[in-house]
């Protein structure tokens, strides 16, 4: 099989005016960036606002291995698969950082036969939107530091300043630094540190806000820290950075179009983390592809107690989007490793360990009929899959009464997830959908947190120290009350141990800290330990990637 970007390479890709086309996207209402990237013009989305709705499916998937179980790229074959008969569909995913690049292997643009391109683009550079989200970041904290260098009015505490600042490169040297040394021409020496910039707020504000105003709000609403001594938030607004970090982003915000290996229409657009943010693409994207196609495939990160969790509670709740429908990935793999198979192992016949396994899955669906969203299942299919193990993952379906269907887009294409495709289709047309976030606005924050943990966690209960709970008592007497709260917890269990795979039970979750997102509008609830900045591996994939002696790239996966 060829590598991913050797299969990327060979693409037929269509002039982006012709795909904009499919979309009836008028030409003059897109902003190319060469021949295969074009920005979508925000004025003119917002003049199909009278438009009806497509229907709106997520992608989401099981507890996954570390390699990921493959929601991208069922998403965009499954897309693919919909418009080879016939239907108008179109994705919207989420854009790549490019700090993981370089660290290892495994692209976010898809895999196999089902890539949107052009997958160096979009893994790298783009249309530039992350540099704009650091940009408008690292003015923020250029703005604090200068603020408390000249007169500090609002007596900011030196020691409480929470806005770090951000690289899209993994630099683990950078996590916690001291800046203003120097002497006084150099500021105040204070304690920072980096973040790699899909962690930041600015980047879950832009795949929240509804428009440019809406933008520009937000941003000056995000707390930057506290004053000395009445510990009083102190916002971005206040050292009056909003309207120049709204400028930065102002062509940023409009929505990416590219295309997939078979020309399906794709909207790339923002990419916050999955654990301290809500891990999905843009709403301004999200809104633009339902009044402009049938279908919508949409993907959110991580595993359904995270991704779809979050799609659910904070970016349909936020935004009135209603999905149709959910499709949730699973792979006889991850099936083997929660049934207690070795990484190392994963190829191998292990029947007895899918069997076991099977109850993650089964989790997972529980869980997502618990928002009203009906369930399709999609088997991703690996080579190394035997059919014995297939079997026994359609019977446990079936015994559900859901379907589960075997794909193969990785190496097929569209081809390869044509019952899916079908399946999916039927569902989202038959109006079964009765989607409900899982809880209320008016629930306390405490509460909100506990539901989650128990509903869809399994857990027995939530746990956290007094000094936290206090703490969210504060936020609600600060006026925060009811916003929805992020989850951030680790992917791999349901539990906050990594470890406890399947479906864990009587266990609970600590929580460790919580952080205000105010612009974002959402509380993070931190249990375990998350990374904001990753560190590149002992032999990072960017010791293998080259420009050849026919200036294309090798070794981008
Ligand atoms: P997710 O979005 O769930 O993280 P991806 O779709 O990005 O998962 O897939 C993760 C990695 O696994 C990618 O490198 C992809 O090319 C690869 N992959 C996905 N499906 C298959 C498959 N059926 N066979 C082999 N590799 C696959
Ligand atoms: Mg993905």
């Amino acid at each position: 099989m060829k590598s991913d970007i050797e299969i990327a390479r060979e693409a037929r890709m269509r002039p982006i005016a012709d795909i904009a086309g499919e979309l009836a996207i008028p030409s003059e209402q897109l902003i190319p960036y060469g021949h295969s990237k074009a920005k979508v013009k925000l004025q003119y989305l917002e003049s199909l606002e009278d438009r009806p709705n497509g229907k709106l499916v997520l992608v989401t998937a099981t507890s996954p291995t570390p390699a990921g179980e493959g929601k991208t790229t069922t998403s965009i074959g499954l897309a693919d698969a919909l418009r080879r008969s016939g239907k108008n569909a179109s994705l919207c995913l989420r854009e790549p950082s490019l700090g993981p690049c370089f660290g290892m292997k495994g692209g976010a643009a898809g895999g196999g036969y089902a890539q949107v391109v052009p997958m160096e683009d979009i893994n790298l550079h783009f249309t530039g939107d992350m540099h704009a989200i650091g940009a408008a970041h690292n003015l923020l904290s250029a703005m604090i530091d200068n603020y408390i260098h000249w007169s500090n009015e609002l007596r900011i505490d030196l020691r409480r300043v929470t806005w770090p600042r951000v690289v899209d490169i993994n630099d683990r040297s950078l996590r916690q630094i001291v800046t203003g040394c120097g002497g006084p021409a150099n500021g105040f020496p204070m304690e920072s540190g980096f973040d790699i910039t899909v962690a930041s707020e600015v980047m879950a504000i832009f795949c929240l806000a509804n428009n440019l105003e809406d933008l520009q709000q937000r941003l000056g609403r995000i707390v930057i820290g506290q004053t000395r001594g009445e510990l009083k938030p102190v916002t971005a607004e206040q050292v009056g950075a909003a309207g120049a970090m709204t400028v930065l982003l102002k062509d940023a915000i409009a929505p990416n179009l590219v295309q997939s290996l078979e020309n399906t229409p794709a909207f790339i657009h923002g990419g916050p983390f999955a654990n301290i943010a809500h891990g999905c693409n843009s709403v301004i994207a999200t809104r633009a592809a339902l009044k402009l196609s049938d279908y919508v495939i949409t993907e959110a990160g991580f595993g359904a107690d995270l991704g779809a969790e979050k799609f659910f509670n904070i970016k349909c709740r936020k935004s009135g989007l209603r999905p149709d429908v959910a499709v949730i990935v699973v792979t006889a793999r991850a099936l083997k490793m929660h049934g207690g198979v070795a990484h190392k192992d994963l190829a191998q016949e292990e029947l007895a360990a899918v069997q076991k396994g099977l109850e993650n899955l089964g989790r997972h669906i529980r869980n997502v009929g618990r928002f009203g969203v009906p369930v399709v299942i999609a088997i991703n299919h690996f080579v190394t899959d035997s059919n014995a193990e297939i079997q026994l993952v359609k019977d446990y379906v079936a015994a559900r009464g859901l379907e589960a269907h075997v794909c193969t887009h990785w190496s097929d294409g569209g081809a390869g997830a044509t019952s899916l495709a079908e399946a999916v289709a039927t569902m989202a047309d038959s109006g079964r959908a009765q989607f409900h976030p899982l809880y209320d606005d008016e629930l306390s924050l405490w509460e909100k947190a506990r539901t989650i943990a128990r509903e869809i966690y399994g857990a027995e209960d939530l746990q956290a120290d007094q000094k936290i709970r206090d703490q969210f008592r504060q936020f609600e007497d600060e006026g925060y009350g009811h916003i929805p709260v992020c989850m951030a917890k680790t992917q791999y269990s349901f539990s906050t141990d990594p470890r406890l795979m399947g479906a864990p039970s009587q266990h609970s979750v600590k929580v460790r800290e919580l952080k205000l997102a105010a612009g974002a509008e959402f509380l993070v609830v931190i249990c375990g330990d998350i990374m904001r900045m990753p560190g590149l591996p002992r032999v990072p994939a960017a010791n293998s990637i080259y420009v050849n002696t026919q200036g294309q790239i090798e070794g981008l996966f």
